[in-house]
């Protein structure tokens, strides 16, 4: 079981390109679509979406909802935004405590504040999970979801454009189920003009798609080889 989860939605509307007024919820439903349709396609897996129509999920109801189904992958997708409008390509994010760099936690800073738009305050449950973050659980958990991130990273360079270094760790409120691998996928930038068409069109979603699915396959033929 693969669940995807389509970033933001409802009342939140993630990042908005200014000029063409693309959105990140629209375009992050899109894409998990697509990804479905392409995993199903498999006939391999089963998969799950978190949101199938245009609605507010807190960031913890969409781990929740995948470890209830016992999803043995969580992918959140997402689109960056940045002021500078010519940056673009794809990052994949996987849990870090200590964030990469600046940028990284300035982006895990933003997509967290999802929750507080909602009024929802986390700070306790936080520390719980902080505490489950020491458990070797996590630890297996994270270094699965890092290797996932790895390969996803190998299929998709040849399909879409990526940033220079793909892979980035960050603390992502939607990454902190302590027992399922999760990765979350910056898709690109809605800022950018060449990546919001390529994110919204559907043939830049069937890439996308096809990327992830790549992915999946070698990810669990990895799995089931090594036990
Ligand atoms: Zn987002």
């Amino acid at each position: 079981m693969i669940v995807i989860d389509a970033g933001h939605g409802g009342h939140d509307p993630g990042a908005i390109n200014p000029v063409s007024g693309t959105r990140e919820k629209d375009v992050t439903l899109g894409l998990a679509r697509a990804i479905r349709a392409e995993l199903v396609e498999t006939g391999r897996v089963r998969v799950a979406l978190t949101r199938d129509v245009d609605r507010y999920l807190v960031l913890q109801d969409r781990y929740e909802i995948a470890r209830k189904l016992k999803a043995s992958l969580f992918i959140s997708i997402h689109a960056d935004a940045a002021e500078n409008t010519e940056a673009r390509g794809g990052t994949v994010y996987t849990l870090s405590e200590v964030a990469s760099d600046r940028e990284a936690q300035r982006l895990a800073a933003r997509e967290n504040r999802a929750d507080i738009i909602n009024g929802v305050n986390l700070g306790g449950e936080d520390k719980e999970v902080s505490s489950i973050l020491i458990d070797l659980t996590q630890r297996e958990t994270m270094g699965v979801a890092a290797s996932f991130a790895k390969l996803l990273i190998r299929e998709a360079q040849p399909k879409m454009i990526l940033r220079e270094k793909p892979h980035k760790f960050a603390s992502f409120i939607v990454l902190k189920a302590p027992d399922m691998p999760s990765v979350l996928f910056e898709t690109g930038y809605i800022s950018n003009v060449d990546d919001a068409d390529f994110l919204s069109s559907a043939e830049g979603q069937q890439k996308v798609a096809r990327a992830v699915t790549s992915a999946v396959q070698a990810h669990f033929a990895r799995r089931l080889a090594r036990n």
